[in-house]
């Protein structure tokens, strides 16, 4: 298709560098995407968003076909004219949103009926109606509509869910029409080893440009997962971007690029920070301890941030018992900065065949209780 492409440009062990390129510009994996639900990652400015690093955005397609409408925001130049990010955007499929947030819905063959958390509408979200939403938002990358059960569904539950998310993919795929945005499919089958594979491989059946893995964010075991996408790495086609969605710590992205994943989204960064939780290179750091009260440091004294650069731990603590927006400000913005130079760190080590020994040493690090711990 014209105006993408996906290339692995250097591996080390399974871990892999690559770049993708899509209409709205170049983006180099592994990459974590900032997760800008309503079309904005919350308290963080696109502007702010540049100079951290982040090259691509996700956005939901439950919460933007809700509010404010996807035929709104494609009559205003979908998401890149309505937003004014003019980097790549991905939306997702609208599954794990539906499936995680009504309380009243009705599940068929057809799709989901249920309604809207904001006001009670009635609803329906299909592949067909999936494709539609997306295809309005008009992000670079779109995502097949899945099933995503949760992380405790016993096995025949699961394995009904992945049947009809190939399915449902297939339904996608047929409804999908632009020629200017990627179609993903989604592998689905929880921690079931056979399920997933089968998934994975009538999934390749349909062909799709790229692959996520769903449904490993859902409060399974780690173990669970890594096995999971050991047990995918032989099967999903080394040419094609893999993303692990909805993933996780930085010990996590980490683990998983270790496993030849290419792509990341997750609130994590963005909802700690707004909490008070800070990411730093030596673990985490709890800015309402009262330890930090009087504590003249930045968050990360290695960090170049725009927030170490100028806050202290103490400012930071007292902006956010104050019930300050800045806290939450600066707060995003360091967690963002900490992930996405995670991501260049990690992509430089494996181009330079040095994956296996960063890792060590920055899981290490990660693990230093320097902070407080948690
Ligand atoms: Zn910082």
């Amino acid at each position: 298709m014209a105006g993408f492409s996906f290339t692995v440009e250097a591996r080390h062990g399974r871990a892999r560098a690559g770049r993708l390129v899509t209409p709205h510009g170049e983006v180099e994996t592994p990459v974590f995407m900032p997760v800008g639900t309503a079309g904005a990652v919350k308290a963080v400015l696109h502007r702010d968003l540049r100079e951290i690093g982040a090259r691509i955005l996700l956005a939901n397609t439950y919460h933007l076909m809700l509010r404010p409408g996807d035929a709104l925001v494609g009559g205003l130049g979908g998401l890149h004219g309505f937003a004014g990010w003019d980097g790549p955007f991905l939306t997702d499929s609208g599954g794990y949103q539906v499936f995680s947030l009504t309380a009243l819905r009705k599940l068929d063959e057809e799709g989901v009926r249920f309604q809207s958390h904001l006001d009670g509408t009635a609803h329906l979200l299909s592949p067909e109606r999936s494709m539609e939403v997306q295809q309005n938002l008009g992000a670079d990358i779109a995502m097949a509509f899945d099933e995503c059960p949760p992380g405790d569904a016993p096995r025949e539950a699961v394995a009904e869910a992945t049947a009809r998310t190939t399915r449902w993919a297939r339904r996608s795929r047929a409804a999908h029409r632009r020629d200017d945005q990627w179609l993903f499919g989604i592998v689905q089958g929880g921690v079931h080893l056979d399920l997933r594979e089968t998934s994975a491989r009538e999934l390749l059946e349909i062909g799709f440009p790229g692959y996520a893995v769903g449904g490993l964010s859902v409060g399974e075991p780690k173990p669970g997962r890594d096995r999971v996408l050991d047990h995918l790495d032989p099967i999903l086609p080394a040419d094609r971007p893999r993303y692990l969605m909805g993933v996780g710590t930085p010990e996590d992205l980490i683990d998983s690029v270790a496993r030849g994943i290419d792509m990341f989204d997750c609130v994590l960064p963005t909802r700690n920070a707004r909490n008070g939780q800070l990411f730093t290179r030596r673990g985490r750091l709890s800015i309402r301890n009262a330890r930090y009260k009087d504590d003249p440091r930045p968050p990360d004294p290695e960090c170049p941030c725009l927030t170490c650069r100028t806050a202290s731990r103490a400012y930071l603590r007292h902006l956010h018992q104050a019930g300050e927006m800045t806290a939450a400000i600066l707060m995003s913005v360091h967690n963002l900065f900490c992930y996405v130079d995670i991501m260049r760190a990690m992509r430089q080590s494996i181009r330079l065949c040095r994956f296996e020994e960063w890792r060590r040493e920055t899981l290490r690090r990660l693990a230093d209780a320097e902070q407080d711990g948690s």
